[in-house]
């Protein structure tokens, strides 16, 4: 309770995307304690060992207070309105080479703001979101499926299936709140049954009924030979796929999005190759496991929930293996009730609120629009009020071909000049480090701005950096895994001179409006980021002085909430998410003028939007009429595997303590305490046959680059022979100067999941 000076305020966590809600006790300007939130349907109270010790991340010591300009290589102090006009004057000469690069932890209100300086006042594409790194496979593989991106299931189906099936997926430690509902049913009797497929023991397969350990890539063959064995059994739902779905595959041509249909005659004729044996062959898991798996999905009585994440979205097969874990679920009629769904968890807090639904993607606009599409972007420039033509037609650079234009030099066409990052790290989170961001360091025309925190690897090399306000230090909005939408409202001052990141983009944006920039201003003259007061006076919120006269969060938000409705996202009004622990869209108004959020889209006894009397309707689907497309893939293989040279697989992911580079987390005593630093996950016979023992410090190396790092045999994760894990948060043990660069031809999400290296000893 309050009292005594102590107050208490609700926030979504800072951390992961499964949106705990925590309280944030406030003293004397400070936050001073964290408890788990008991009013919020996500947690119920319950909060994981990040959580817990979320207030500590805002009082590092080294928390950056002063814009740093690098002047003869030596960060300098300067202050914000030469900071401001520089950033302005570098866009004013070169406003397509400017490029931003953001973040799904980006609040909703920043997101956006920056989507409309970029897309609605430079007419430039190129922004692009960590998020690509991400999950934009379950954007391309839910935009395959349903014609329309996110998930249709929320977290209620893990209190109501029988069945989890955790797809590469280690929801145990990177969602661990979410995953405690599992366990928690388990720990009051309730039968649910865990399958996890993997390809390495984790804390998920501690809790598993059933371990599955597939070849890296063997997701793809399994997901088609469960699909095989459903038409070759007749078990299927025939009556589902009659009624709710069509069958797809890429045309001859190559691959797109959409592909083309093709009847469900050969639909079976291609499927027919995926046997059991042949599949065995190709992922490793065995015949009879695979029948195991099939008879589950051809059991109508029983509710069964697919998860996944990284495992299945940084592939190369990313959009395909997508569409085909849909695609079981569909061709067996696990779908769309409570308990049955595939459903992709996000990694980060609002990588669905601020990414995918703002649409911050290089191809889209907010609200579920595309750049490339007339009508939207017709649309978009009506609600921004700004001149017809000002949106650009063609997409902006993707992530890996953003940071490769701007390490190329410019004499070779590297054609981005100037990059500002906001609220990531892409200096340790990369793919191919040594080529896609290390080799700006020597090209004196290239300029990085970074908007951070506190100093990291990317700050290393930026040209200026910016210091940035975080979390309760900043009224906010985050969309989480389920579709929920969380607001929050500043709580305590950032430390010196820290700003939002919206004011940020605001007040570059008003820099380049003062210096005559026409994309700046509307189609009547003003300034395209204009708030008025009651009385229709202009305030100055590109002032930090005044950015807290109004609450511009809520301004932008009622301003994006427009976009929300043509692909049936729609938000409620801001002051709904001031009262509530979050509400997933679709939120529509009752009678009584209450706001009734969704849980389970396209089905009938729940989401307002389905026909009237359908008991599913897909009402996006891509060939029009209602249905979900079925998606056929061929297996292909991994783009770099295993040789004499480099005989192991490298897989790379996160740990329980850290979140992401452990920017944050590291600067938590207890968090670095209990994982202390970056390290090799071995099995005992390989470092046996190396002569490597527990601890040794050895060099992780691939064509790319290596690493050196302390040897874990038999750990908390436990690779197969051949095989190597390495978790990405340790700042000092670089893992992402080995990984590859290729990536999923549709998403153009990296491939962090698997390629091949070798172990040396030092
Ligand atoms: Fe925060 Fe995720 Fe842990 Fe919940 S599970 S407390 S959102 S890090």
């Amino acid at each position: 309770p309050d009292g005594d000076g102590l107050s208490w305020n609700k926030a979504p966590c800072r951390f992961c995307g499964t949106g705990c809600h925590v309280q944030v006790g406030v003293e004397d300007g400070r936050v001073v304690a964290i408890a788990g939130d008991k009013a919020a349907d996500v947690n119920k109270g319950l909060l994981c060992v990040k959580g817990y010790h979320v207030g500590g991340i805002l009082y590092g010591k080294d928390r950056l207070t002063k814009p740093l300009l690098r002047k003869d290589g030596k960060l300098t102090e300067i202050e914000w309105d030469e900071a401001i006009e520089i950033v302005a004057k570098r866009i004013y000469d070169s406003p397509e080479t400017f490029a931003i690069y953001g973040s799904g932890q980006w609040t909703i209100p920043e997101g956006y703001a920056a989507q409309k300086f970029m897309k609605g006042g430079l007419g430039n594409n190129h922004i692009d979101p960590n998020a690509r790194l991400c999950m934009a496979s379950a954007v391309t593989g839910f935009l395959g499926t349903y014609g329309v991106d996110e998930p249709a299931g929320c977290y209620d189906d893990l209190d109501e299936c029988d069945v989890v099936i955790t797809w590469g997926n280690n929801p145990a430690e990177m969602h661990p709140v979410l995953f405690s509902r599992v366990t928690d049913r388990r720990s009051r009797g309730e039968n649910v049954r865990l399958i996890d497929i993997g390809t390495r023991r984790t804390r998920t397969t501690d809790a598993a009924n059933v371990y599955l350990e597939m070849k890296p890539h063997g997701d793809v063959p399994i997901a088609l030979g469960i699909m095989h064995l459903l038409i070759e059994n007749g078990n299927y739902d025939r009556s589902f796929v009659e009624q709710h779905c069509n069958f797809r595959a890429h045309p001859e041509s190559g691959k797109s999005l959409f592909g083309e249909a093709i009847s469900e005659d050969e639909f079976r004729k291609r499927i027919a190759k995926y046997t059991p044996e042949h599949v065995e062959e190709l992922s490793g898991i065995s015949v009879d496991d695979l029948r195991m798996l099939a008879d589950l999905f051809a059991n109508p009585d029983i509710r069964i929930t697919s998860l996944w994440c990284m495992g299945m979205n940084q592939h190369t097969m990313g959009t395909a293996v997508n569409t085909l874990v849909h695609g079981v679920h569909l061709l067996s009629g696990h779908f769309g009730k409570p308990g049955d769904a595939p459903t992709s968890l996000t990694g980060q807090p609002s990588a669905c609120g601020t990414v995918r639904e703002v649409g911050t993607l290089a191809h889209a606009l907010p609200g579920g629009r595309i750049v490339a599409k007339p009508e939207h972007r017709k649309q978009s420039e009506e609600f921004w009020n700004v001149r017809e033509g000002s949106v650009n037609a063609v997409p902006g650079y993707h992530t890996v071909k953003m940071f490769d234009q701007f390490t190329k030099p410019t004499s070779d066409g590297g054609d981005i000049t100037t990059m500002f990052v906001q609220v990531t790290n892409p200096g340790q989170t990369l793919p191919n480090l040594n080529k896609l961001f290390n080799d700006k360091e020597p090209l004196d025309d290239k300029f990085l701005i970074v908007s951070e925190v506190y100093p990291t690897a990317t700050t290393e090399l930026a040209d200026l950096i910016l210091p940035a306000a975080m979390w309760v230090e900043k009224n906010g909005v985050y969309g989480n895994s389920e579709r929920r939408t969380q607001q929050w409202f500043k709580m305590v001052d950032p430390p010196g001179e820290a700003r939002d990141d919206t004011w940020m983009t605001i007040a570059i944006a008003h820099k380049l409006f003062e210096m005559g920039y026409e994309g700046m201003k509307d189609k009547d003259g003003e300034f395209i980021f204009a708030v008025k007061d009651d009385a229709g006076k202009e305030i100055p919120i590109w002032n930090f002085d005044n950015y807290y006269d109004t609450n511009v969060d809520k301004h932008l938000f009622e301003e994006y909430r427009q976009f929300t409705t043509m692909k049936h996202k729609n938000l409620a009004p801001y002051d709904e998410y001031v009262k509530a622990r979050g509400l997933r869209w679709p939120v529509v108004e009752q009678e009584d003028g209450s706001w009734r959020e969704t849980r389970f889209r396209f089905s009938g006894f729940d989401d307002p939007f389905v026909a009237e009397g359908e008991e599913f309707d897909f009402y996006h689907s891509s060939s029009k009429d209602g249905r979900a497309q079925i998606w056929f893939h061929e297996y292909e293989p991994p783009p770099e595997i295993p040789d004499d040279e480099y005989p192991m697989w490298l897989c790379t992911g996160r740990v329980l303590e850290h979140w992401h580079t452990g920017t944050m987390t590291r600067r938590l005593e207890p968090l670095n305490r209990a994982m202390p630093t970056g390290y090799v996950e071995m099995h005992m016979e390989d470092a046996r046959a190396a002569n490597i023992r527990q601890g040794e410090v050895v060099i992780v190396e691939s064509r790319r680059g290596s690493c050196e790092l302390p040897v874990w045999i038999d750990g908390r994760g436990r690779p197969p022979r051949g095989s190597i894990f390495v978790p990405f948060f340790d700042e000092t043990k670089l893992i992402n100067d080995v990984t590859l660069d290729e990536h999923c031809p549709i998403s153009k999400q990296p491939d962090y999941k698997k390629c091949a290296a070798r172990v040396v000893k030092k």
